[in-house]
């Protein structure tokens, strides 16, 4: 049996079964949301009240990290991004690329909505275009599959959420920010938002050109470098993702769907990235 408080317009307690696992999912996909069933947060935000968090949000995050003064590098990772997000199965956000200035960070993270930061450390990480491309199609990937709305809602609750956004609270989306800024971020994330995020990845790099291998290339990176740095590295990415092996192995079998021969053929561009990235940072 199924049961709710009731808190929201529209959600109703102490309905049974089906009929009010459906009631709720409808509601929430009305509205934007109730709070719980069985004290477990299942409210979607709409498109509309995403796009405005993010916007909240990525004002918060621009005013506190220092975005790269380089219009070349910044206009050539969104050239990437667009690349890849017009093969995203969502198009009512606007994708937004912006590079953080911070060479000794491994970060990269979307907001709700599409806004997505990728900083100068992760860059420096990647051995070639196709690398990062990887790493900004998983992001893209999570605003694709609507994780965020839902991510944060279970963390915070719908109601705390919405008065952030009415501008009550906004001791509430500092804090959200604080935690895209930090490793919490990831956590927004459930291990099955995870698997989704890489097999989209995977997806939008071979729609846009790129093998998908390139996500496995990012990875081998990711271990060597925290092999080699230790405690001392500073990687908010990925530090709450599922273990890295286990990652790799499903990565694999998302990316042997793609023919090998095509795979092998399409380029890494890694000249292109040295000459129009690396080598400028
Ligand atoms: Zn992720």
């Amino acid at each position: 049996m199924f049961s709710a408080n009731r808190r929201q317009d529209g959600c109703l307690s102490r309905l049974h079964g089906e009929a009010f696992a459906l009631a709720i999912i409808m509601a929430a996909l009305a509205s934007g949301g109730c709070e719980t069933l069985d004290g477990q947060p299942i409210n979607l935000l709409n498109t509309q009240q995403e796009i405005q968090l993010g916007r909240e949000l990525a004002d918060e995050i621009e005013e506190r990290e220092e975005i790269l003064d380089d219009a070349a590098v910044q206009s050539y990772v969104r050239e990437i991004g667009h690349r890849l997000a017009q093969h995203a199965h969502r198009q009512d956000v606007e994708y937004r690329f912006t590079v953080i200035d911070a060479p000794d960070t491994v970060n990269a993270f979307a907001l709700p909505g599409g806004h997505m930061y990728v900083y100068t450390g992760l860059m420096k990480l990647c051995r070639n275009e196709a690398e990062l491309a990887g790493v900004m199609a998983h992001e893209i990937g999570h605003v694709a599959a609507r994780h965020h709305g839902e991510g944060i809602t279970r963390m915070y609750g719908y109601s705390i959420v919405m008065r952030a956004l009415l501008g009550e609270d906004p001791g509430t989306l500092t804090r959200i920010a604080s935690q895209f800024l930090g490793t919490a971020g990831h956590a927004y994330f459930s291990r099955q938002n995870e698997r989704e995020a890489d097999q989209i990845a995977a997806a939008l790099l071979w729609r846009a050109g790129y093998n998908p291998e390139a996500l496995l290339g990012f990875m081998q990176q990711l271990e060597a470098y925290k092999a080699e740095r230790g405690h001392t590295a500073n990687i908010p990415l990925f530090a709450t993702h599922p273990p890295t092996s286990e990652r790799m192995h499903l990565i694999s079998q998302y990316v042997s769907r793609f023919p090998r021969e095509q795979r092998a053929q399409r380029p890494v561009h890694a000249d292109r990235y040295h000459e129009k990235a690396l080598d400028r940072l």
